[in-house]
């Protein structure tokens, strides 16, 4: 990839946890079991495309630790795929689920293509093969390995999974905890689809609230009129634009693959996705200028950079030019291990991939909670809970005398819906993971940023998981 001429995503990986390990207690045997991958599978299938052509599709599925089951993770469509990247980020879905308690160990695939290349036809004949082919090798199943979405793929390639898994296992009733980032028809749970956005938002929010971090960072408390640039709106970069933008920030950079726009009064969000889907494309948004290349919104003036595209983004080539004083990795692996180190000694503060992303895996796992259930969340306690609440309110008015106006009324009696309780358990999962990193990032001596406290908490996680399983002594 650009300026690094031989990038390894899983190296970078394996070098982080090392730089990580050296602050744990762990003996070298746990530590290689948990660094390394433990199932590798590499498939390649035929494919008819709609004009007769027979092509020969690439495609993996990495299973990087079996130390908790079912294997978690999901499914990549991109030319750039290759053995490394999957094995890198399967490895990080392992710390990413240590790290904020979801009982899964870490998994990934991923499809040599590039979606725009192929008919939706042809996709979901892609699709439907390489379900087939995990399925053949047992790698797919609720309580194997249950994928999910990621770059180039959502809610639509999620139902060709289940529908094929399904069809395959008659009677298992399941079936529908196979896959999650399902359409809310399907099984899916409502929240599903933002919830990698708003989960980046929630802890960029608690980060921007620690005073520590922001005096090192040099900017005031808060995320309300931080000033945000993004790279890449697809399903993360969008969501984290526009709840980022709804927490007060603002969005002064906006950067897909046909160039990137900029406004320091700040940027629309909405109104730039609007005109993207009108035009095909983000360049010439009323108000903003366009940048000459997309890579120059990287090195923009900003607070805050969210890169939210792919991984090795940022590197030696680029780190030295980076402005922002907080760099939040909402896509996985955008800083490789050179960048990381200049953007450190330049006293960035980097909100590691690891956690920060992790709203995605956090709502898949409510999602297959309830596919496992069986019920809707809310669905038992809603109208209970809303009985009860009048009956305090109406106590609570007689008592005192005084009216509850409308609003306030109807706050406080409404029960809470699916989206609610989602939404607070994913809000608690990001504040509760933001806090125990900064915790092991300010009372270990010596540890030089917040990912290898994140690591260090992933780490202690996994090996406890181990040892208590009576593997290791
Ligand atoms: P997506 O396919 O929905 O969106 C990615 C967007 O990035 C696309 O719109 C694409 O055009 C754009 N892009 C590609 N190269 C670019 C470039 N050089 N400059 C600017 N824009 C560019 O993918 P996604 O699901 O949003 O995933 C993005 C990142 O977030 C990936 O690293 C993925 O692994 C990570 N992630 C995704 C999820 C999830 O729930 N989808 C969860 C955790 C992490």
């Amino acid at each position: 990839m650009a300026n690094e001429v031989h990038y390894s995503f899983f190296h970078n990986v394996e070098r982080n946890f090392d730089k990580a390990a050296v602050f744990t207690k762990w003996d070298g045997g746990i530590l290689r079991q948990i660094k390394g991958c433990n199932s590798v599978y590499q498939m390649s299938f035929p494919i008819k495309r709609e004009s007769g052509e027979i092509i020969t599709v690439e495609a993996f599925r990495v299973q990087h630790s079996h130390h908790k089951t079912p294997c978690k993770g999901g499914i990549r469509f991109s030319i750039a795929v290759d053995q490394d990247e999957v094995m890198a980020l399967a490895a990080l879905m392992t710390y990413k689920c240590a790290i904020v308690n979801v009982p899964f160990g870490g998994a990934k695939g991923g499809i040599k293509i590039n979606p725009r290349n192929f008919t939706p036809y042809e996709l979901e004949k892609i699709t439907r093969r390489y379900t087939a082919e995990l399925i053949k090798k047992n790698f797919i199943g609720p309580g194997i390995d249950v994928p999910a979405p990621d770059y180039g793929t959502g809610e639509r390639e999620m139902a060709w999974i289940l529908d094929t898994y399904s069809a395959m296992h008659p009677g298992e009733i399941d079936s529908a905890g196979c896959v999650t980032g399902k359409p809310v028809s399907q099984g899916g749970v409502r929240g599903r689809r933002e919830a990698t956005g708003l989960g980046v938002v929630y802890g960029l929010t608690e980060v921007c609230n620690n005073d520590l971090l922001m005096k090192k960072a040099g900017l005031p408390v808060g995320i309300k009129g931080k000033r945000i640039c993004i790279q890449g709106l697809g399903n993360v970069g969008y969501h984290t634009a526009l709840f980022a933008q709804q927490s007060g920030a603002i969005i002064v950079g906006l950067a897909e693959y046909e160039g990137a726009i900029y406004n320091y009064d700040g940027l629309d969000v909405d109104a730039v996705f609007t005109h993207r889907k009108q035009t095909g494309s983000i360049l010439d948004f009323p108000g903003a200028k366009n940048f000459e290349k997309r890579q120059d919104a990287l090195e923009m003036e900003c607070d805050v950079l969210i890169p939210a595209a792919l991984e090795n983004v940022i590197n030696s080539g680029n780190a030295a030019r980076i402005r922002a004083k907080v760099v939040a990795e909402a896509a996985n692996g955008p800083l490789t291990a050179e960048a990381d180190d200049i953007l450190n000694a330049k006293g960035v503060i980097v909100i590691p991939d690891m956690y920060l992303n992790a709203g995605g895996v956090t709502v898949s796992y409510f999602e297959w909670l309830k596919n496992l259930s069986h019920v809707r969340y809310g669905r038992l306690e809603k109208r209970f809970t809303e009985n009860m609440n009048k009956h305090i309110v109406t106590q609570v008015e007689g008592l005192t005398g005084k009216t509850i106006d409308k609003s306030s009324k109807d706050f406080i009696e409404h029960g809470p819906e699916e989206i609610d309780l989602v939404r607070s358990g994913l809000e608690e999962t990001m504040i509760t993971a933001t806090r125990e990193i900064v915790d092991i990032w300010n009372n270990t001596p010596g540890i030089p940023d917040l990912r290898t406290a994140a690591y260090v908490c992933a780490i202690n996680k996994v090996a406890t998981s181990y040892t208590e399983l009576g593997i290791f002594p």
